[in-house]
């Protein structure tokens, strides 16, 4: 059977936090996104030409790290959340400052909620002229979220992606946050991980971006991911440079694989490639049965 047992607690290890960017579109969660990506200090560094691949990681000053999920909106939050994949350990709810609450904010609120994952209040656009950030509190506490400035103990800053100010802030209350969550994986054990997007590439076939939870990956690795197989045949990180390994919270993507997964689909290392196959063709034939059952008489 797959390895899934429980890790015990002197096996954790600290991990970085994974932080998912939700809002009312044209709120700023692109930019913000973006503004973020260059407060790291390892963003100006040789090679560091930055690659979409879903997700990315900042290191900070003090060496800490900050995942990031790179694919707002809100299906895809509530899609993983429905396949059972939580991977999300806090949200940053941005809310433009002139809009201010919008219908896509209270669906996002809705969702965090619904997650139970904790939210922090990034009040966007600070630097408009109609921006009324008091009036986002007020509205915001209509929706029993309560910011620190209402007595309340979420966390909120004023922000703007624009002007670039406000995010070191920012990222000391994810990093405030993250330390109250006390997040912890075991990296010497197989890897587990979801996959956040995947694709068929022209010249390297499925690629698949995936988010550790726990354990190692490696080049040469076996495993099972949905319905397909693979071995790792490499590693490419956020920077689009080849590495060995990826440990949790460290977002890759994985080349080697027998065809395109889902996102939300859980990966696992096994023993070896017969068992690999062996699962990956039992999970094929209850698709198709799903399939079969669900098509019309
Ligand atoms: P998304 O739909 O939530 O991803 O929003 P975007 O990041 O695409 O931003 C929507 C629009 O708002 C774009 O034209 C941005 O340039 C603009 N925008 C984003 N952040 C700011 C900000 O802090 N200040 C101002 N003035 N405009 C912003």
């Amino acid at each position: 059977s797959l390895d899934t047992a429980e890790d015990s607690p002197e096996a954790l290890e600290p991990r970085a936090p994974v932080v998912t960017i939700m809002g009312h579109v044209d709120h700023g969660k692109t930019s913000l996104l973006d503004a973020l990506r260059g407060t790291g200090v390892a963003s100006g560094e040789a090679g560091g030409i930055t690659q979409h691949i879903g997700a990315y990681q900042v290191t900070l000053k003090d060496k800490s790290k900050i995942t990031f999920l790179d694919t707002p909106g809100h299906e895809a939050f509530s899609e993983m959340r429905a396949r059972g994949a939580d991977v999300t350990d806090i949200v940053i709810l941005v809310v433009a400052a002139d809009d201010g609450l919008m219908p896509q904010t209270i669906e996002a609120i809705n969702h965090t909620k619904a997650a139970n994952v904790p939210m922090i209040v990034a009040i966007n656009k600070v630097d408009k002229e109609d921006a009324n950030p008091q009036r986002v509190r007020e509205r915001l506490l209509e929706h029993e979220v309560i910011v620190e400035e209402m007595s309340g103990d979420v966390q909120d800053v004023e922000v703007s992606a624009l002007k670039k100010t406000g995010l070191d802030e920012l990222v000391e209350k994810i990093q405030l946050q993250a330390e109250l969550l006390e997040l912890k994986a075991n990296p010497n054990r197989d890897a587990e991980g979801i996959v956040i997007e995947a694709k068929l590439d022209k010249g390297r076939g499925p690629v698949a971006t995936v988010l550790v939870n726990r354990g190692t990956l490696r080049v040469g690795d076996v495993f099972v991911v949905g319905a397909e197989s693979g071995k790792v045949r490499a590693l490419i990180d956020d920077k689009g440079r080849q590495v060995k390994e990826a440990g949790p919270s460290v977002p890759v993507e994985v080349l080697g694989l027998s065809g395109v997964p889902s996102a939300g689909d859980p990966l696992q290392v096994v023993e070896n490639e017969a068992r690999a196959r062996e699962v990956a063709e039992y999970r094929q034939s209850v698709l198709l049965q799903k399939r079969t059952a669900q098509a019309p008489a």
